[in-house]
């Protein structure tokens, strides 16, 4: 596993970078490198399931992606209303956004 932000490797059961507070990448496409990574957000999600949807569809597609979430803001998003506080950011690299849109597309459609 590999945090995007700060680039440390982890074992395979770590998921979280605490240093960065994002989710590791399970692994990258073979003519990537990490450090030639442009990494941009999809940011039209919010919420912590929905986002750990995404990444799946995502990661089903073999896009690498990683979740980065907002703890600043959960702070003033816990006042009862069953909605996760935390927003979540997926980020996924530069040259898949277009192709991470149209998966996020098809699932706005199916809600
Ligand atoms: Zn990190």
């Amino acid at each position: 596993m590999f945090c995007p932000e700060c680039e440390s490797e982890y074992k395979d059961e770590i998921l979280f970078c605490e240093d960065c507070r994002v989710s590791l990448i399970f692994e990258l496409p073979e003519d990537v490198s990490l450090e030639e990574i442009k990494w941009v957000s999809l940011d039209t999600i919010s919420g912590d399931i929905y986002a750990e949807m995404v990444k799946e569809s995502l990661e089903n597609a073999q896009i690498p992606c990683f979740i980065k979430t907002d703890f600043m803001i959960s702070a003033y998003g816990v006042k009862g209303s069953g909605i996760p506080g935390t927003k979540s950011k997926i980020f996924v690299p530069d040259d898949y956004y277009d192709k991470a849109m149209e998966i996020l597309d098809e699932m706005m459609d199916h809600d």
